[in-house]
């Protein structure tokens, strides 16, 4: 008879079924911070920002969720998110291109009932020019470089624009926005540069609504949230704000199977390269996900998982498919294959976990693979 993989803990393993772990994303905590983050920007409006599949979390369910909640904005990186998402949200809410219009995507923005986000002048001229050739007036967003040097009209463009916009028929603005570099650290001299570098785009401009605040935006006072703001990690569940107890609720929890335990003794090489060597008699069990599931080879012999709130630490290299932890502060036989750890949870948050790996949330969620068993609560 052919052997199954299972052990004889078949009550969890059965949980994940061959996958590495389970991934549970609780949709009601994304809304309930979306609701918190409408509520502290209020009267201002709260755009998502559903990017990278939504942080990685499943762009159809969080879109869907977000829509019933009444967002009625929402933005990605690219023309194909957009693309992909129009249907999933209603009719009247609108899909922005952050990174722009791309040259030869004018027709499939049109088309799509996209509206790209300009970042320039020749970006601005290339969909007018599309608009005139429609004969229709089309409707876009202008971004503003104001000191980040990544996305945006840059300054010395600022004057010709505003003077191609008095005249311009073909085009209507929705609205102007920026990006903030330095919004999750509330004592940054870069926030207040920035405000006041969009204070002065915004009397350029004159007339037109302000998007301005990311997640830490939000959380930087009134004068930041202007008619419209864009959080994306803070809905997830991230901290908006670095080093202070988040205000959000987590939607994010990731556990992972147990797939082989073992006693060693003192002295015993674990994992790629050899680097870890037991100093005392040890009991080691392997978890089904590594750097290839999003879990990065950084965590080697840094940072835990968690059993029932004990605290297990990574010992040797994160490999590809498996990482090895030291269970020996568990009574024996307390894991067995098929049981599942926790990485995301309780006990440990994305930002302690990003911490470990010496990265951001941002790069944990979206990095989170997709050999999960991903849950919707
Ligand atoms: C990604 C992004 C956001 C969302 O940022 P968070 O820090 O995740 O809230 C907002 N605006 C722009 C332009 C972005 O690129």
């Amino acid at each position: 008879m052919v052997s199954t993989m299972v052990g004889p803990d078949t009550s969890t393993g059965a949980e994940v079924q061959g996958a590495t772990g389970c991934l549970t994303i609780d949709l009601s905590a994304l809304g309930r911070n979306y609701t918190r983050l409408a509520s502290i920007v209020a009267p201002a409006r709260v755009a998502a920002v559903v990017k990278a599949n939504a942080y990685g979390l499943g762009v159809e369910r969080v879109a869907t969720i977000l829509d019933r909640k009444g967002c009625r904005h929402f933005f990605v990186a690219h023309l194909s998110e957009a693309l992909e998402l129009r249907p999933m949200v209603s009719g009247d809410a609108q899909v922005f291109v952050l990174n722009g219009l791309q040259p030869g995507c004018e027709i499939a923005c049109t088309e799509g009932g996209i509206i790209p986000v300009l970042n320039s002048m020749e970006q601005w001229r290339r969909w007018s020019t599309a608009a005139c050739s429609l004969n229709r007036i089309l409707t876009a967003v202008l971004q503003f470089d104001t000191g980040m040097s990544r996305l945006g009209v840059p300054p010395d463009e600022r004057p010709a624009l505003a003077q191609a916009l008095r005249t311009d028929r073909n085009v209507e603005i929705l609205f102007i926005m920026s990006h903030l570099a330095s919004a999750d650290e509330p004592d940054s001299d870069q926030n207040g540069e920035q405000l006041a570098e969009m204070r002065r785009i915004a009397a350029e401009f004159a007339g037109l609504d302000l998007s301005f605040a990311n997640s830490g935006g939000v959380f930087l006072g009134d004068g930041y949230h202007g008619a419209l703001a864009r959080p994306g990690i803070a809905l997830y569940g991230g901290a908006p704000t670095a080093g202070v107890l988040s205000p959000m609720e987590p939607v994010v929890s990731l556990d992972v199977a147990v797939v082989q335990v073992r006693t060693v003794p003192a002295g015993t090489k674990v994992g790629y390269g050899g680097v870890h060597v037991t100093q005392r008699d040890a009991r080691l069990a392997t978890i089904a996900a590594g750097y290839a599931d999003g879990l990065p080879r950084s965590l080697s012999d840094r940072g835990a998982v968690y059993y029932e709130g004990v605290r297990l630490p990574i010992v040797g290299r994160v490999s590809m498919d498996s990482i090895t932890v030291d269970v020996s502060a568990l009574p024996e036989g307390t894991l067995t294959l098929g049981s599942l750890v926790e990485v995301l949870g309780s006990n440990q948050t994305l930002e302690d976990l990003a911490r470990d790996a010496g990265t951001i949330s941002y790069e944990i969620l979206t990095g989170l693979g997709d050999r999960y068993q991903r849950r919707y609560r």
